[in-house]
């Protein structure tokens, strides 16, 4: 069996991914699976590739790069497209970190804590479990649907798949709009929806400006009344009681 030809390696000083038609052979590279070095394969013949070392055991895929070779550029990047329209900033990335039972494939976070969970899709959609999961811990996740005709194209075409194509994106939580922005992360108990929180301090602070209102309004009339009242009273006793 003809070994698979890769065309992506890390850069082993800048730690970026590398397509095989950027690769100079004065530098080290990489495999983005098993970590080992990679030798640019440039010849007239066959297509241009890396290859692994003779020895080399790993059995990575086309497949398996797509999906890592994803992973890579979000987490060096700080901006994502979710949904169409809807971007996120995010200054913290974790990798197949544990949440509870699930290994998402990318939990992203913003400055306020609010985190999203990537899902990157190559050969099968997120499985129905992992799914069910993630909505019942109300969790905000999208999955990215990698087409498999991306395998071994530029950085910028598969960069612009990952981080800005609203088409190939499916939310998974929430599913439907209106889109949450404002929901709060807790390793513990999920997502908390600020937006009720918010509702609750706008309701509150409604009622407060009504009742001051209220209460201003009643002192001014109060006020009003009792000045045109004492004015009069103060004529009446005059009449009666002064000469
Ligand atoms: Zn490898």
């Amino acid at each position: 069996m003809e070994r698979i030809k890769i065309a992506y390696a890390i850069d082993k000083e800048t730690g970026q991914p590398v397509h095989i038609s950027k690769a100079d052979k004065s530098k080290k590279y990489l495999c983005i699976e098993c970590k080992e070095e990679l030798r640019p394969a440039q010849g007239k013949e066959r297509a241009h590739h890396f290859k692994h070392k003779k020895n080399s055991q790993c059995n990575t895929s086309p497949e398996t790069e797509l999906h890592k070779l994803a992973k890579i550029i979000i987490e060096q990047n700080n901006e994502i497209l979710l949904y169409e329209k809807v971007k996120f900033n995010y200054n913290k990335c974790d990798i197949e970190k544990q949440i509870r039972d699930i290994r998402p494939d990318v939990i992203i976070e913003n400055n306020e804590g609010e985190k999203w969970i990537i899902e990157i899709c190559v050969t099968h959609a997120i499985d129905e479990e992992k799914k069910k999961k993630i909505q019942e811990m109300q969790l905000n996740c999208i999955e990215i649907a990698l087409d498999k005709d991306l395998y071994g194209k530029a950085l910028n075409v598969i960069k612009n798949e990952v981080l800005q194509n609203p088409n190939n994106r499916t939310k998974i939580y929430p599913e439907d709009s209106p889109f949450p922005h404002n929901v709060e992360f807790n390793t513990k108990t999920g997502f908390n929806h600020k937006e009720k929180k918010s509702l609750f301090n706008f309701k509150t602070k409604y009622i407060i400006c009504t009742l001051a209102a209220i209460g201003i309004g009643f002192f001014l009339h109060d006020l009003f009344v009792r000045k045109q009242w004492r004015k009069k009273w103060k004529k009446n006793f005059k009449k009666r009681y002064i000469k």
